[in-house]
């Protein structure tokens, strides 16, 4: 017996983690160091395991996450590692970030100001530009005008810049506007950062390259390769192939808790949606929208039974959901199904999963509730 409650869970393969962090690091030459973003509890994933798994197996010594705590937890799972804050700190918690040598995204003037102004100690920092993405960053017409603001942040007392980043807005798709968008991206950037080279400011970074990039764009100008997804063996965009070797590394199980014949004309589910138009098998199964399997799977998603497909019949509940299992006269109650995962031949990614309601498999994976336990397996 399982030491949790074999309800709803998610199966990690650190193993595949290994094998996709090994693929990883060798997509560019020369190689590019791999800044792991684990941000979002690591894409659901569960940040303890994956941040130890990545730091003491695959020598991973940079991490990305989007706020103080998540930088916070980080540092307890990995002492030594460098540690970006890609979003927002309030600048009263200059002094945290400080004690616990975390690295801060910088995205304006005041905000450096701010940070400096509230912290005790040296606060270091990497600057962020906005080349396209049109969320946070400096924002400049040219990359001289850029480098002049840079340059005179570097001035501000206690504010210790090691570096530069963007990102890429559209680097998962290889349509030729998309693909010139993304260069101009990359060229403002380092044309920034050489324009401080010719001014003698030569900062340790400028990185740009996210999952996307790295798996399509090859260059060596990046320091760091900020790989999210696909470390997660999930696609940056469905409609583009990721590198082969990169597999998913979670897998969503519940079990069937109850099994039975359903007559013509009898209904399942709140409000009826779905009314049986012949006699058939239905299965309950113990998962629902709280646990982070959307109630936009009603009617539509497919659920792996004994390797077979099964629709989900009538409305996704909080705690449960049902299913025809007519084609699968062997299933019943205590059988493990598969939300996310492979069963015998079959396999149903979290990118496929998104795709039947219209999201990405990013928010699949990140929407696995805290309910649903995260078993590690290697
Ligand atoms: C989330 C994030 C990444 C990682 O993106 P993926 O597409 O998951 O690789 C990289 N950089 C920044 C700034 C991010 O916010």
């Amino acid at each position: 017996m399982k030491p949790y409650l074999k309800r709803a869970w998610a199966e990690v393969s650190l193993s595949q983690l290994r094998k996709n962090v090994e693929i990883i690091k060798g997509l560019n030459s020369p190689p590019t160091e791999v800044m792991a973003v684990v941000k979002a509890d690591a894409y659901g994933h569960g940040d303890a395991h994956i941040v130890r798994t990545l730091a003491q197996d695959c020598g991973i010594t940079y991490f990305a996450v989007s706020n103080l705590d998540e930088a916070i937890a980080v540092r307890n799972y990995a002492p030594n590692a460098e540690i970006l804050i890609l979003g927002y700190t309030p600048p009263e918690y200059a002094h945290e970030i400080s004690m616990h040598n975390i690295i801060q995204g910088v995205v304006s003037t005041e905000y450096a100001q701010a940070l400096a102004q509230n912290s005790p100690a040296s606060i270091r920092c990497h600057i962020k530009i906005d080349t396209g993405m049109g969320r946070i960053g400096l924002k400049h017409d040219t990359p001289a005008e850029c480098a002049d603001e840079i340059a005179e942040m570097m001035k501000i007392n206690k504010l210790s810049a090691e570096g530069i980043y963007t990102h890429f807005s559209v680097a998962d798709s290889d349509a030729p506007d998309n693909v010139a968008y993304t260069d101009k991206q990359q060229k403002f950037i380092l044309d920034t950062y050489d324009e401080l080279v010719s001014r003698g400011i030569k900062l340790r970074h400028c990185h740009f390259m996210n999952s996307a990039a790295t798996c399509y764009r090859n260059t060596s100008r990046s320091t760091l390769s900020r790989a999210g997804i696909i470390l997660y063996g999930l696609h940056p965009d469905v409609s583009l192939d990721i590198p082969e070797g990169l597999e998913p590394v979670m897998e969503l199980k519940a079990v069937i808790s109850h099994v039975k014949t359903v007559n013509k004309g009898d209904c399942i589910s709140y409000g009826r949606t779905f009314v049986a138009e012949h006699e058939m098998r239905v299965a309950t199964v113990t998962i629902g929208y709280a646990d982070g399997y959307s109630r936009l799977l009603s009617g539509k998603g497919e659920i792996l039974v004994r390797g077979k497909r099964c629709k989900i019949v009538g409305r996704v509940c909080m705690d449960q959901l049902m299913m025809d299992v007519s084609d699968v006269p062997e299933a019943k109650a205590g059988d493990i199904v598969t939300m996310i995962g492979r069963d015998g031949d079959d396999i149903i990614t979290a990118d496929d999963l998104a795709q039947v309601y219209g999201t990405i498999g990013y928010e699949v994976v990140c929407g696995i509730s805290k309910r649903v336990p995260r078993i590690y397996i290697d």
